[in-house]
């Protein structure tokens, strides 16, 4: 069995921090940032573990292509939810923030009120952060904005990528896995000037990749050549 070491500056954000305790995961992450890991599990990218939800995740959504504005904003509140936290974390918890955020629709959330925030600062289906949760609904307002001036949050995306295509990389192991690129950097340097909070580069990275316009597969893993 072929073991690698991850090193990254950011490991708390890479999806790999499985069925430990959340001490232990910081422990590890927060204070070592390395961790031993099998490149592929079952013909896929091995940080997905055993985590069924995980799994799923990885081969039905991981790196596939959004097109549509409604799921891209799912992706922006769940990736600036995320921050500081496991992915994990925030996937568990997803229906919670469905719940919490109007189904992920950005001109309902874009309408709520300090007194939404009182509410969901007592509901246990998400992370009670006020500061999160006042962002979300501030970053609801400016995606629609986005919307306004580029026609949809996938043209604004896009923008930031040279020729409009999305990069497929070629990584042979998760040791080379970033963590931000160019286009991560432009794109949340951009969201920043105007406003967005919970967005720097690592998590802007991680959304691109989410939604498709990075696809970050292992060349050998089952589901790069199927999106
Ligand atoms: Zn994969």
């Amino acid at each position: 069995m072929k073991e690698i070491i991850i090193k990254s500056n950011n490991c708390n954000r890479l999806p790999f921090a499985l069925n430990m305790p959340d001490t232990t995961k910081n422990i590890i992450f927060g204070a070592i940032n390395i961790m031993k890991m099998e490149d592929l599990i079952d013909r896929r990218c091995g940080w997905c573990g055993n985590d069924e939800l995980y799994i799923k995740y990885h081969d039905e959504e991981w790196g596939r292509l959004v097109t549509d504005d409604k799921i891209l904003f799912e992706f922006l509140i769940l990736e600036s939810a995320q921050a500081g936290l496991s992915w994990i974390t925030i996937l568990r918890k997803r229906e919670g923030y469905r719940k919490a955020f109007h189904n992920f629709d950005a001109g309902e959330v874009a309408k709520m009120t300090a007194a939404d925030v009182e509410r969901l600062m007592q509901f246990d289906g998400i992370v009670k952060n006020r500061l999160k949760i006042t962002s979300t609904i501030t970053n609801a307002k400016l995606f629609l904005d986005i919307q306004k001036e580029f026609g949809s949050f996938y043209n604004y995306t896009l923008s930031f990528f040279p020729g409009k295509k999305p990069v497929i990389n070629h990584l042979k192991s998760l040791s080379e896995a970033l963590v931000s690129s160019p286009e991560s950097d432009a794109m949340s340097k951009d969201m920043k000037k105007r406003g967005f909070k919970f967005f720097g580069s690592t998590i802007c990275y991680a959304y691109l990749q989410a939604v498709g316009f990075v696809n970050d597969h292992l060349v050998d893993c089952f589901c790069r050549d199927k999106i």
